[in-house]
């Protein structure tokens, strides 16, 4: 059996710490899976990554705006994995977002395993985020929290992402990382939280981790990466 192995480029960490410039492109992601999460160059919003099809829920502007990303955009942090369900069950009435965490994890064998996670349904509310377009010197938790949020009543969609388990925080941000985006294409971003109508959940396993890095930025000390596109002089 072929193991189920997500890829990571770059970490949450690093991205945080000012790597904020795009350094594989989408071309190269999409080799390594076909589901996923990630930001663009300059943490230009939120990149969705769904059946080998890579878009950008942009929020910089005041309505949010969903557009196909041509393959040879460059990223600076992303994790996809070829997502393979393990467990597939039917959500068939209202549930806060919370109440479908539970019973989603109530099929976990096991809280220490990451998994890729796929909800296609129809959403009473759906509230997103998008991280707005910055450059290195402005410091990522300036950035988070300024950041535009929008909610959709009545909305179909797939929701999409990994959970990470809490003794992997660090590698991930422990918990769900999910991105949303309508069947429509014009409404996406990372999801905040939502009510449920009705929908199918997908639990995917993932056996094995794809840490990959930025090695040209890493050999830089971390000021030069920070420093590097505001053109300041040290
Ligand atoms: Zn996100």
């Amino acid at each position: 059996m072929e193991a189920n192995k997500l890829f990571q480029y770059n970490t949450l960490g690093a991205l945080m710490a000012g790597l904020y410039e795009g350094s594989l492109t989408i071309g190269e992601l999409l080799q390594h899976g076909d589901l996923g999460i990630g930001t663009l160059d300059a943490i230009d919003g939120e990149l969705i990554i769904l059946d080998g099809k890579a878009y950008q829920a942009k929020g910089s502007g005041k309505e949010p705006e969903v557009i196909e990303v041509s393959s040879d955009v460059k990223v600076p942090y992303a994790a996809v994995i070829f997502h393979q369900a393990e467990v597939i069950f039917k959500q068939r009435f209202e549930m806060t977002h919370k109440e479908l965490q539970a019973r989603i994890e109530s099929y976990y064998d096991g809280e220490n395993l990451f998994r890729s996670i796929k909800i296609h349904g129809h959403f009473a509310q759906m509230h997103v985020r998008m991280i707005p377009k910055s450059s290195s010197d402005r410091k990522f938790a300036d950035v988070a929290s300024h950041q535009p949020e929008f909610t959709r009543e009545n909305i179909t969609g797939t929701i999409l992402g990994f959970w990470t388990p809490e003794i992997f925080h660090g590698v991930s941000v422990a918990g769900y990382h999910l991105h949303f985006i309508s069947d429509d294409h014009r409404f996406g971003g990372h999801v905040l939280d939502y009510v449920i109508t009705q929908g199918t959940v997908e639990v995917g396993a993932v056996d094995q981790l794809d840490q990959r890095f930025p090695v040209q930025y890493l050999l830089l000390p971390l000021c030069q990466i920070q420093c590097q596109r505001s053109k300041r002089r040290y």
